[in-house]
């Protein structure tokens, strides 16, 4: 018993050293390969240009026609994943969230962080095409257009515990790693304070609700492997050249069978209380961003 244990330690702990060399290599490869296309001088890709073009045009119909929503089914969003139950208790309830008031600067840095993660599409569509020897292509649908947002959402349909409900939602992109072909979810986030907050010494692992937010797509698009990349809206002084700091951290994330019966058991409980109409107990280390908060006050 005590060999097997033994055995069954040094397997664990093999596979460990594996995916933390599989993770250290393709988040070295992923911001080598921006990094690579962001010192190129590039023409104007005529053919790269149309097809996002098509692509906003095809967002702005957002013909939603083909999605098979299963009517009275909880429906879960994989953002939300870490979010406190009782917040995704009132969603599912379809109640208003608190009206939000933004500040301009606020407004800003969410039209900024908007403006790059369209550019970082871009240049993933030039790298692919641009650099000699591109590690990661974009997964192409059955359509032919690129693997990202409203190309690929799609919503499906769960029964766990006896309960029913569905996952609903589109992923930042998805690619093919060519030196072995795996296909890896993309993730990619934007931080708009100061360059130290991606920083090693700020930022030791990837935020624990964008991990969460890959057990969703995992559930929903049957990925296993994951990159999160985050780029710094704040950048190093022009002068510092060679010597900036990075503005570009990657992670990497695989999603076990555990993390995914941990998600499916979360929703279950959220549907379940919501067919039972029973508000579920309050979360309240998750509450800076919930838009609940009036409905929560008083509510044991
Ligand atoms: S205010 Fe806090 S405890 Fe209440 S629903 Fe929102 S996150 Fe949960």
């Amino acid at each position: 018993m005590g060999r097997l244990t033994n055995r069954e330690g040094a397997a664990l702990l093999r596979e460990q050293v594996q995916n933390a060399e599989r993770g250290d290599t393709l988040t070295r490869d992923m911001i080598r390969h921006l990094n690579d296309i962001h010192s190129m001088e590039l023409p104007t890709d005529l053919d790269i240009e149309r097809l996002l073009l098509e692509d906003e045009k095809m967002a702005l119909e957002s013909d939603t026609s083909h999605l098979k929503f299963a009517k009275g089914l909880v429906t879960f969003s994989p953002s939300g994943a870490s979010k406190c139950r009782r917040e995704l208790f009132y969603k599912a309830c379809h109640i208003d969230g608190d009206p939000q008031t933004f500040y301009p600067y606020q407004r800003r840095q969410m039209r900024n962080g908007s403006a790059v993660h369209a550019a970082t599409q871009k240049d993933l569509l030039y790298a692919e095409k641009y650099l000699t020897k591109s590690k990661f292509t974009v997964v192409r649908t059955k359509a032919g257009r690129p693997a990202w947002e409203k190309n690929i959402r799609q919503v499906r349909q769960f029964e766990h515990q006896g309960v029913l409900f569905q996952i609903y939602g589109m992923m930042d992109g998805v690619l093919k790693y060519t030196p072995d072909a795996t296909k890896l979810g993309l993730e990619f986030k934007t931080k708009s304070t100061t360059i130290s907050s991606i920083g090693s010494f700020k930022m030791k692992d990837a935020q624990d609700s964008h991990k969460q937010q890959c057990v969703g797509y995992s559930l929903l698009f049957g990925i296993r492997e994951f990159l999160i990349v985050y780029e710094s809206l704040a950048k190093d002084s022009w002068t510092k050249n060679e010597a900036a700091k990075p503005d570009l951290r990657a992670f990497y994330v695989e999603v076990s069978d555990r993390q995914r019966e941990a998600l499916l058991d979360k929703y279950a409980e959220v549907a379940q209380a919501r067919y039972n109409g029973e508000v579920l107990p309050a979360e309240f280390d998750k509450c800076i961003f919930c838009t609940y908060k009036s409905h929560c006050e008083g509510v044991a």
